[in-house]
C-alpha cells in the first residue's frame, strides 16, 4: 500500500480534495444503472482526488503518483454507466473539470481539451456556423474525454455512424504513466489505441474532432400502431436519402406511455413511438413518409410548443430512456445489444413472445458498416443478478443476438468480448506498472483470459 500521508505531502501544491464525502462523490459515476454493479462496487473509493489546472500539472501530477505506486483514474463528468470512472483499487481520482479551453474551430474541425463539456462545445460550434458530427445524450454533463474514452455513439450516428466510424475522432494527444510521463499524439487509425479505454493508456488532454455545416433542427414524435410498423418507419426515414436527419430512435408503447412524462400529452396510449431530430427544411419530406408508411404525426417542435419549456427529445433517448425509466420505477433496469439484422422483424416477434415485458424495447438507428442498423437497448424488468445472466446467455445462443452486456466493469466483457491487442500492447508502453484506472482490463493481468458465457471477472480489490 502506498505512503498516503507521503503522497498528500507530494501532492500539495496542487487542488487537492480529501473531503470524505466529495471524495466519496467523486468515485461514482451512474453505476447504479446495474443492480449488479450497485452491489458490485458500492464501497469503491479513492483516497484523493486531485484536479490539475493545466497539461502541466497534469504531467507533475502523473510524476508524483508513479514515484508513489499510486493508481490514478481520470474522471470527466462521471456519466458513464459501467462504473468505467470508479477507482476499483483506491489511490487518486484525477478530475478534469479545469481543462475546458476550446484552443480552436477553423477549416471543418475543433480543438478542444479534454475536460471541456461538449455541450459548450456544440454552442461554440454553432457560434462558427458549424457543428458536432456525434454527442452522447448527456451532452449537457459529459466531457470530450469522458466522451471519447468511455462512451460509443450517440445524436448523430444516423448520419455519421458511432465514435468508431473513421475519421469521427481526428486526433488524441495524451499524457503517459511513467516516471517521465511522455506526450503522444495519435492520429488515423491510431486513436483507437486510447479511445473507448477508459484512460487504461494514458491520459487525454486534448482532442481534434471534424465538424459540418449547422443544420436547423426540429425535433419530432412520430405515432405507430405497432411497434414492427415503427420500426419500419425508422428504416425508411434513415434510409431516405433526401430526408437529413440527426437522431431516429424507436419505442415500444410502454415507454411513452409510462416514462416520457412531459411529452405524453403528444403520445397516444397503445401507440408505439418514432422520435427523429430532423432538418427544418426537410419536415414537409418527413410528412410525405410518415403517410406512406402508416405513421401519424404527433409532435413537431416549430408547431407544438407553445409557452412549453420541454427537455430536448434526445434527453428521452439513447440512455437517457433507461433514465426516465428508472425516475419512475428504480426496480428495472437494461441491456445493450443488437438483434440479428438480417431476421430482425421475426426476432422482434420471437422475443417479444418469449419474454414479453421483461424486456420492453428501444432501438436508436445507426449506421453501422454502410447500414442503417438498428442498436437495441430495452429496459429490463430485473429480477435477479441470476435470472440476468440466464437471460443474456439465452439471447446469445438461442436467438442470435449480441449482447454489449452494461452489467459488467471490464472492457472485455462490457462491448468488445475480447481483447483488443493494439490496446494492450499501448497500455505496455504507456502505463508500465499498470497504474491506470486498474480492474478494468482483464488481459493486463490475465493476456489468456476468453469470456464464457454467465461468468464475470472478478477484480482484486
Ligand atoms: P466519465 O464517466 O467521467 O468517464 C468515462 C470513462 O472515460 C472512464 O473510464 C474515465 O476514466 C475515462 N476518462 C474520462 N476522461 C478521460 C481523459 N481525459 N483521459 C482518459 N480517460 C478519461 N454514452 C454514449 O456513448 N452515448 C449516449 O448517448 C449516452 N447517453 C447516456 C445517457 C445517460 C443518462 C447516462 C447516465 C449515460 C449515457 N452515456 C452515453 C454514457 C456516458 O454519458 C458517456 O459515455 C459520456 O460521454 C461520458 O462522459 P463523462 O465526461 O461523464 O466521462
Amino acid at each position: 500500500m502506498a505512503d498516503l500521508i507521503a503522497l498528500r505531502d507530494a501532492l500539495s501544491g496542487f487542488d487537492l480534495d480529501e473531503n470524505p464525502n466529495s471524495v466519496q462523490r467523486k468515485s461514482r459515476d451512474f453505476y447504479w444503472y446495474s443492480p449488479v454493479l450497485m452491489e458490485q462496487l458500492k464501497d469503491v473509493c479513492a483516497d484523493l482526488v486531485v484536479t490539475p489546472k493545466d497539461e502541466a500539472e497534469l504531467i507533475e501530477i502523473l510524476k508524483i503518483c508513479y514515484a508513489h505506486d499510486v493508481p490514478v483514474t481520470t474522471r470527466g463528468a462521471g456519466t458513464g454507466n459501467y462504473g468505467q470512472a470508479m477507482p476499483l483499487e483506491g489511490g487518486v481520482v484525477l478530475h478534469m473539470k479545469h481543462m475546458t479551453a476550446i484552443k480552436s474551430i477553423a477549416d471543418g474541425v475543433l480543438v478542444a481539451e479534454a475536460g471541456a463539456i461538449i455541450k459548450n462545445l456544440e454552442i461554440a460550434a454553432r457560434e462558427a456556423g458549424t457543428e458536432l458530427r456525434l454527442f452522447p445524450s448527456t451532452t449537457a454533463m459529459a466531457t470530450l474525454g469522458g466522451f471519447i474514452a468511455g462512451g460509443s455513439s450517440g445524436i448523430g450516428a444516423i448520419r455519421w455512424g458511432g465514435l468508431r466510424t473513421p475519421g469521427n475522432i481526428l486526433r488524441v494527444r495524451l499524457v503517459t504513466m511513467e516516471a517521465e510521463p511522455r506526450i503522444i499524439e495519435l492520429t488515423g487509425d491510431d486513436v483507437f489505441k486510447a479511445a473507448h479505454a477508459y484512460g487504461v493508456n494514458g491520459v487525454i488532454t486534448e482532442i481534434e474532432i471534424p465538424v459540418d455545416p449547422a443544420v436547423d433542427w426540429c425535433d419530432v414524435l412520430i405515432g405507430a400502431p405497432d411497434f414492427t410498423t415503427a420500426t419500419k418507419i425508422s428504416f425508411a426515414i434513415g434510409e431516405a436519402e433526401t430526408i437529413t436527419k440527426r437522431m431516429v430512435s424507436t419505442f415500444e408503447a410502454e415507454i411513452p406511455a409510462a416514462y416520457f412524462n412531459r411529452y405524453t400529452e403528444f403520445t397516444v396510449p397503445g401507440e408505439a413511438v418514432v422520435a427523429v431530430i430532423v432538418a427544418r427544411a426537410d419536415l414537409e419530406k418527413l410528412e410525405t413518409l410518415i403517410d406512406e408508411t402508416g405513421g401519424s404525426m404527433r409532435f413537431r417542435a416549430d408547431r407544438d410548443i407553445g409557452d412549453r419549456r420541454l427537455p430536448a427529445v434526445y434527453e428521452y433517448c439513447w440512455n437517457h430512456t433507461t433514465l426516465r425509466a428508472l425516475k419512475v420505477d428504480p426496480s428495472l433496469s437494461y441491456l445493450q445489444m443488437m438483434l440479428p439484422h438480417d431476421d430482425l422483424y421475426s426476432a422482434i416477434a420471437r422475443v417479444k413472445a418469449d419474454f414479453g415485458d421483461e424486456l420492453i424495447l428501444h432501438f436508436e438507428m445507426t449506421i453501422f458498416a454502410g447500414k442503417v442498423t438498428a442498436m437495441c437497448m430495452p429496459v429490463l424488468r430485473y429480477t435477479s443478478a441470476e435470472r440476468l445472466e440466464q437471460l443474456i446467455v439465452t439471447l446469445e445462443h438461442d436467438y442470435g443476438v449480441i449482447v454489449f452486456n452494461p452489467h459488467r466493469v471490464t472492457l472485455e466483457e462490457g462491448g468488445m468480448k475480447k481483447t483488443d491487442p493494439s490496446q494492450l500492447q499501448f497500455k505496455r508502453e504507456t502505463d508500465p506498472k499498470g497504474l491506470l484506472n486498474p480492474g478494468k482490463m482483464i488481459a493486463w493481468t490475465d493476456p489468456d483470459w476468453r469470456p464464457e458465457p454467465g461468468r464475470a471477472y472478478l477484480f482484486n480489490r
